[in-house]
């Protein structure tokens, strides 16, 4: 493959001096960025490239996403508004109302929302992911799969933070045996865009037999584990109740924390839990924009000055990265009443380099330096609401928005350009979408008429 150079743009590299390349260049060579700097000197050692004209665009490193479900674009208007765990008394799932084709439509368009605004690894955390792995891997996204495990016995109802009524080993070996069915499939498929962790769901529903299984399937394949952690006050008086210990303590207890364990949330944790887990350098992804619909700020400062490496992610009915990185900042000031810290390169540092060091990814992906994957964005700063972008990453951060990115590139290859997702056909995707969710939110009606619908929903 020829090298492509994208010249005379803005280059935000993301290394660790933040350097920022003004008329700068990048060199792609198949799968590999190969050359970054002055725009002089790069197109002089690619005399034979392909030439991009960059000229009022800027180059950024790729979104890394540590904690996504896609397939909860279908409770979009639904579930951010009810606390958590949503306070809606529906009697089953709404996931359990839909077929294998419809998650595939579900997950695909989760994906392409994930690609427009400037994410190029998502972490999926799921159940059942296998049904719709192929579609997803082949928008082009680079994906780290982890299928959620438990073994606590619940009802269809169940919401997050219940306690379970039991625990079952069958369950357990079903839902392990699914999870290395996903290794076997996955792991490292595509020139390695694709892999796999291991994955708890909920630390209340996982007993300690379940989360030493899980950390020893992460082990034998030499990758990380997931699990929702401090998530609701519920959760925290379950466990409380369950096994006489906070959530994060009761992980300690069973060798649970530790550098591979990417922990979701941390949003209910006291002194004794931010001592654990920095203690054990435990991976924490952050998701600030869900946190803040539902009224919290996890303990983040005091997480990282404990020594968890913290990345970011979305969480529930979006997968918009730009948001995220928008309302970490927002949230941390006020949290912190401090209006000059964070800043707008803390912000898109913690989306791609912390994100990268959260998954154990930053060898490979986080920055834009010689060596590394072509994973990156760019974004066209020819607009009214960013000029003037002498510091386009703050002027970016403060008022751009995710339609300003305009092409997207992973693992070398664009994934869209010039405004248009060029692996999948999205005006038919997003049409499919709209009629699944409408035909699932009915199907709950004419199935459940008993359920007492606290919205003004017209699913027709
Ligand atoms: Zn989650």
């Amino acid at each position: 493959m020829p090298t492509t150079v994208i010249a005379n743009a803005t280059i935000v590299t993301g290394d660790a001096t933040r350097n920022v390349i003004h008329d700068g260049a990048i060199a792609l060579t198949d799968d590999i960025v190969s050359a970054v700097g002055p725009a002089a000197d790069v197109l002089g050692s690619q005399p034979d490239a392909d030439v991009v004209d960059g000229r009022g665009k800027a180059v950024l490193p790729g979104l890394i996403n540590c904690h996504a479900h896609l397939l909860n674009v279908l409770s979009r208007g639904i579930t951010e508004d009810f606390g958590f765990p949503p306070d809606l008394p529906f009697p089953v799932s709404i996931y359990s109302l839909v077929s294998d084709e419809e998650r595939n439509a579900l997950a695909t368009l989760g994906a392409v929302e994930a690609i427009r605004s400037g994410s190029t690894t998502l972490l999926e955390m799921a159940a059942g992911i296998d049904v719709y792995a192929a579609s997803i891997v082949d928008t082009g996204m680079r994906l780290v799969l982890a299928e959620n495990t438990d073994d606590g016995v619940v009802g269809p109802a169940y919401r997050p933070g219940q306690t379970p009524s039991g625990f079952s080993a069958e369950q357990r070996e079903t839902k392990l045996g699914r999870a290395e069915d996903l290794f076997s499939k996955w792991h490292g498929a595509r020139n390695r865009r694709v892999t796999c962790f291991a994955s708890t769901q909920l630390v209340e529903t996982s007993s300690p037999e379940l989360l030493a299984a899980v950390r020893g399937l992460a082990e034998r394949y030499d990758t990380g584990y997931t699990i929702h952690l401090a998530q609701s006050r519920l959760e925290v008086e379950s466990m409380a109740a369950l096994r006489g210990a906070r959530p994060s303590i009761y992980l300690a207890d069973n060798d649970f924390l530790g550098p591979r364990l990417v922990a979701a949330h941390c949003r209910y944790v006291d002194g004794s839990e931010i001592a654990a887990l920095g203690s054990a350098r435990t991976h924490i992804t952050h998701q600030p924009a869900m946190a803040s619909l539902r009224a919290v700020h996890p303990p983040i400062p005091a997480l990282r000055d404990a020594g968890c490496v913290v990345g970011l992610g979305t969480d529930n009915n979006t997968q918009d990265m730009f948001e995220v990185m928008r309302t970490a900042l927002r949230t941390e000031r006020v949290a912190t009443e401090n209006a000059i810290s964070p800043q707008p390169e803390d912000v898109i540092e913690w989306a791609t380099m912390g994100s990268a060091r959260a998954l154990d990814m930053d060898g490979r992906i986080g920055s834009l330096e010689t060596g590394k994957k072509a994973d990156l964005f760019m974004i066209d700063m020819r607009r009214a609401h960013l000029v003037p972008t002498m510091r386009i990453v703050s002027s970016w951060i403060h008022n751009g928005q995710p339609g300003d990115i305009e092409s997207v590139m992973i693992d070398g290859e664009w994934v869209m350009r010039d405004g248009r997702v060029l692996t999948v056909d999205e005006s038919e995707l997003v049409d499919e979408v709209d009629r699944i969710g409408r035909r699932a939110w009915s199907r709950m009606l004419e199935e459940h008429p008993d359920t007492s619908f606290p919205l003004n929903l017209s699913p027709g």
